[in-house]
This record gives C-alpha cells, structure tokens and sequence, in this order.
C-alpha cells in the first residue's frame, strides 16, 4: 500500500523559511527582552499593511482577539450578539466571557457563511455587534453585512481566525470591519510555533483600547485604568510570524492551486462540493465536502490511508457547554445537517503533486 496521506503537514511551510525562522529565534534569545517589544510593534505594523488596515493588535490567541474586540467595542452584560450557527465554539465564547448572550443565525447552505437576509429577523434593542465567520477561509458577504449595521447603528467584528490572504470583491479580509480578529494557531494559514492572536482596525482608539486590555488594563506599569487580561503576543511569535509573512502569499497561492484540482477532479463525484461566489478569493484553510454518509466515507478514507477531519462534529447550540441557552434538536436545522455531513479533506502548502492525485483518487474511489 502506498504512504498514509496526512490530514496536514507543516513541514513544507517551515521550511519555505526556514532561514528566516531560525534567524528570528537566534534573535529573540540573544536579545533577552521577550514581551511587548520591538518584535511586536514590527508585525502589528506588517499585519495591518497586509491586511490594508490601519492599525493592530497582537494577543494572545484568537478567542481573546475576539473578547478583547468585543470589549473594545462596549459589548457587556445583558447584551446581544449575532454569530452563525455553525461556527467553532470559540466565536460563541467569546462573546460569553463578556458577559453577552450569542444570537445564532443559520448561514447560507451553499457558501456556509452567514445568510445576511436572516441577519434582521435575529436583531434586538439589546444587539450590540454583528459577529459574521470567515468560515474555511471563504470570505463572507460582507457588504450586506456592514449596511445591515449602518442601518441599525451596530458594529461588525469579523472572525478572520480561518481566512489570512483572503479578499472579498478584491479587498483583503481584515479591512472590511470595524474590527477583524485574527487566531495565529500553529494550524492556521498564517500560524505561529505556539498560540499567538491579533484584532485589526482602522480605529486607532479601538487599537489603542485593546493594547491597554491585554495587558492588565495598564498603560502605565502599575496604573490600572481597566480590569484587563493577561493576553500578549510574546516576542518569539512576533518574530517567527514576520519571517512567515513574506511567504504568505506564495502559500496562498499553492492553496488555491490545490483547491482548484481537487474542484476539477471530484466535479462528478456526487459530493456537494465547495462553491465560490465571483466576488470571492477564497484563503482555503480548509477543503470541506459533503455528504449523506459521511461517517462512512471517512471510515472508508481511513482504511485506505487518508487523513481526513470534521469541521465541526457538534455545533454550539448542542454543546453542553451551552446548555444553559436552552436549545434543542431541530432549533438549527440547516447548522445541524452541515455538521452530520461535512468532511474537511487533506489541503496544505507544499502537498506534491501525487498527494493531490492520490486525495482525487481515494476519494473517487470511496464516494
Ligand atoms: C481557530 C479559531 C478560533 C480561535 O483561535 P485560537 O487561536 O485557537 O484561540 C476562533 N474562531 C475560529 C473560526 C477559528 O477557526
């Protein structure tokens, strides 16, 4: 039998900057200063010119990009915010730990994202923020989106943890908002050797809010004008995630690649799969198929050597960690098909060429 094919290999990214990499370790260690310094304030500044944003952030990681966000924005007790139904529970528990109530909205079957024409069914007097995904790196309908806010006086955050070197009707992600919050996991298009997270904004004082949050509420050493967090991107992933963003858009472009393969070769397969909308630069952070059986399928997969994934196997409104919202079965119908059906298939930089024919052979194989 020929090799497994993993499921992901961050092997290839690593060593498209490799020198790059090792270099910045080599001069974090030298300079013994590892937090809040110049590494930081070089990729904050990199990170909003990629994303042709004004200003950034660096945290911690990306649920306290999309807290600190929402703080940043007013959100508190009692308030409301409008998140898809099908989203990583992060997006969720974000919201929660400020003390705010997450309003599901079901998305769109086809593009998985938000359904901007369920959004105002879903508005109270209490929502503060509409909160729309990203989801597997497609962009959503943004514009919509924003007049829906403007009309209704609310802020958008955006999710970006799963959409780094995506554009929407040519405009890259992250400057589509009033806020975008990023997740630098080790996983993600753009990942760090560790946790790492970052919000961008042209507002200067929404920035200026969260680099106070993240660290303790203090501007001042010892001065505590806010009962912040401890949240900063420390200087070793500062420094790694700016000797990674050169090669960002070459990774971009490999995934799009291999996306556009695997389109081809499943085209008949019966599978649903991933549709783009013409306005859409996709950043494929993943490559999510569906279908009836799909427990089945994976099994079937795995016998033959594909690593394939579940984005997600059980939405938030199921979790029990929400049980306290009340939910049941059936409340989100279309969120609870997507989660029975989705497969994320193999999809990284740097796959060879017979790794893409292989996914395209097994999965023709299997259906
Ligand atoms: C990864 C992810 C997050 C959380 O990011 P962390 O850095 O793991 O905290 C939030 N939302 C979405 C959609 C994600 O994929």
């Amino acid at each position: 039998m020929s090799e497994p094919i993993p499921f992901l290999d961050l092997q290839p990214c690593y060593r498209a900057s490799q020198p790059a990499i090792d270099a910045a370790l080599a001069r974090v260690a030298a300079s013994g200063w590892f937090l809040l310094g110049k590494e930081l304030v070089a990729f904050e500044s990199q990170w909003a010119g990629y994303c042709a944003s004004a200003h950034a952030a660096g945290v911690a990681n990306g649920l306290d990009a999309l807290h600190l966000s929402l703080r940043a924005l007013g959100v508190g007790e009692g308030d409301e915010v409008i998140v898809p139904s099908n989203t990583y529970i992060a997006t969720w528990l974000a919201v929660s730990q400020c003390g705010a109530r997450p309003v599901p909205v079901e998305p769109d079957p086809l593009s998985f994202n938000l359904d901007p024409a369920r959004i105002e069914a879903a508005i109270t007097p209490r929502t503060r923020v509409l909160l729309p995904v990203h989801l597997y790196g497609q962009p959503a309908d943004m514009d919509p989106i924003m007049a829906l806010a403007e009309r209704h006086g609310l802020k958008v955050l955006d999710d970006c943890a799963q959409a780094h070197g995506a554009a929407y009707k040519g405009r890259p992600v992250g400057g589509l908002a009033h806020a975008s919050a990023w997740s630098f996991y080790p996983g993600k298009n753009l990942g760090a050797m560790g946790d790492g997270g970052g919000v961008t904004s042209a507002d200067a004082d929404l920035i200026e809010r969260i680099k106070v949050l993240r660290n303790y509420g203090s501007r001042i050493k010892y001065h505590n004008e806010l009962k912040g967090i401890n949240s900063r991107l420390d200087e070793i992933q500062a420094a790694v995630l700016s000797a990674k963003l050169p090669q960002l858009d070459e990774a971009t472009a490999q995934r799009r690649s291999i996306a556009a393969r695997l389109l081809e070769g499943l085209a008949d397969t019966g599978l649903q799969l991933p549709q783009v909308p013409a306005w859409a630069e996709p950043a494929w952070h993943l490559f999510v198929v569906r279908h009836p059986a799909r427990d089945a399928l994976q099994a079937r997969l795995a016998e033959r050597g594909l690593g394939t994934l579940i984005h997600y196997p059980v939405p938030p409104h199921l979790q029990p960690a929400y049980a306290e919202l009340g939910y049941g079965p059936g409340d989100f119908p279309i969120a609870e098909a997507m989660h029975r059906e989705v497969l994320s298939l193999p999809l990284w930089p740097g796959m060879s060429s017979a790794q893409i024919d292989r996914v395209i052979t097994e999965v023709r194989a299997c259906v």
